[in-house]
């Protein structure tokens, strides 16, 4: 297909693809797909080859937030039943941190519920990044707080933070729509704080909000703008007692078509399948390797995932390998900035599901690859804020 010839010749170069090649790839039928994935593939192999990077999330302080991102289960008036705690301390979160470096994570994601920091809460997580530091050499921390006030990106920086983490989640036209309490530009501006202080940028988005194909290509045009080092391609996990519980849009083929077009659009950059993996992608989930270089090992934020052992098959049977911390993730031209990093489950909140998901799988016959899975959204009962052993 002379698209897909068109978008590798580009990736390879790091050139951005017309808005109209974008989208077309969004376009593109099932009978094509594997077409695609090969061809995003190659752009993904000449820049990271085989290595996946594992990234762990902590959540450092989950539920009751002020805010009202309709996608979170974490959101101001959720009648979710997740997990709510507030600030882990800082060697409770160095030891649900080693749990999943002791998996295979070489970056630690410490997110925290919330509109921003205040400065005591960037205190607290100073505290938290040096304990993480001092027992676990060679690690890598994000933080993903929230909006963030001047200076406190430098403190953050200046306590040991690789990166941080502020998603833009969807394009600029729709965010009222989902958000009403901040708006995108607020995100953009800690963004950009983000960089500013010399951390590693992260910023993606959240797929399956009802977006139109057009909104998609819109975000993504934008990260590329802001030019993060790691892009966190969040499917939406519709969380009952959220207002976005009904919205079951995507298909294992639809997640991998944008998986593919982020590709495409930023080519050198971490792309990682973050909150959703499991419960869009399900088996599909492997293919999708071809495409990002980077996931979350185990749970999310409020959900479950799959087993962490069960990731690690998963990457070897496909032929990856887990990058180790002596591999430097980004490309050379971008390895100044830093490493590329956290989202989970996408920014503050949204997350998967899993390990439940063969109880009950199927009474009626096969399932059509649009039908929705609310028996896949497990809320997270174990790890971080729980007396029971993380999944790592
Ligand atoms: S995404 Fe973050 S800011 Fe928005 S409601 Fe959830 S925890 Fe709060």
């Amino acid at each position: 297909m002379d698209l897909l010839n068109t978008l590798v010749d580009k990736g390879l170069r790091r050139e951005t693809p017309t808005r109209g090649e974008a989208l077309a790839v969004l376009a593109t039928s099932d009978d094509d797909l594997l077409d695609v994935v090969a061809a995003a593939g190659r752009v993904r192999r000449h820049w990271f080859g085989r290595r996946v990077k594992l990234n762990y999330l902590v959540n450092l302080k989950s539920g009751l937030c002020p805010e009202d991102c309709s996608y979170c289960s974490q959101r101001l008036g959720s009648k979710a039943d997740i997990l709510k705690y507030t600030w882990l301390k800082p060697d409770e979160a160095s030891k649900a941190a080693a749990a999943g470096l002791a998996g295979g994570a070489k970056r630690v994601c410490l997110v925290a519920s919330g509109r921003g920091p205040t400065d005591r809460d960037v205190d607290r997580v100073s505290d938290t990044i040096k304990a993480i530091k001092e027992q676990n050499e060679g690690v890598e921390v994000c933080a993903c707080l929230g909006l963030l006030s001047d200076g406190q990106a430098e403190r953050l920086r200046a306590a040991g933070a690789d990166a941080y983490n502020h998603n833009l989640n969807t394009s600029e036209s729709t965010y009222g729509d989902i958000t009403t309490t901040h708006t995108y530009a607020d995100r953009v501006d800690t963004v950009q704080k983000a960089h500013a202080a010399g951390l590693s940028a992260c910023s993606g988005l959240i797929a399956g909000m009802g977006e139109s194909d057009e909104d998609l290509v819109d975000v993504v045009f934008s990260l590329r703008e802001l030019d993060p080092d790691s892009v966190p391609v969040n499917f939406l996990i519709p969380f009952e007692g959220t207002p976005l519980a009904k919205e079951w849009h995507l298909t294992p083929q639809r997640c991998l078509r944008i998986l593919a077009m982020v590709r495409f659009v930023c080519p050198d950059v971490e792309v990682r399948i973050a909150g959703g993996r499991e419960v869009h992608l399900r088996t599909m989930q492997p293919l999708a390797l071809h495409l990002a270089n980077s996931i979350f090992l185990g749970d999310y934020l409020t959900s479950e995932g799959q087993a962490g052992r069960a990731d690690l098959e998963m990457i070897a049977d496909a032929g990856f390998e887990v990058e180790g911390t002596d591999q430097v993730t980004l490309p050379e031209h971008r390895a100044g900035g830093g490493c590329g990093s956290h989202g989970g489950g996408g920014v503050c909140g949204s997350a998967p599901a899993g390990e439940d998901s063969c109880a009950g799988a199927d009474e009626e016959g096969a399932r059509r690859a649009d039908e929705p899975r609310p028996d896949l959204v497990a809320v997270r009962r174990r790890g971080a804020g729980t007396d029971l052993a993380p999944n790592a």
